[in-house]
């Protein structure tokens, strides 16, 4: 399974649906990109579950695990 994923997610400061492009050899990792609506840095998990799944979460710059 090589292929993009594309997933919504909802900006966790304005709550915009956002589409992004994940790569399945992403999984795992995290980055930070602008919401384009409010200009925020949102934080992506890109995480792939035991199916193979890829799933992303979003959470805001300040939040802590
Ligand atoms: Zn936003």
């Amino acid at each position: 399974m090589e292929f993009l994923t594309e997933e919504v997610v909802y900006c966790p400061y304005c709550g915009e649906a956002i589409e992004v492009l994940v790569d399945p050899q992403e999984a795992g990792q995290q980055y930070i990109e602008d919401c384009q609506v409010c200009c925020k840095p949102i934080t992506f998990d890109v995480a792939v579950d035991s199916m193979g799944n890829l799933s992303v979460s979003v959470r805001d710059e300040n939040e802590t695990y």
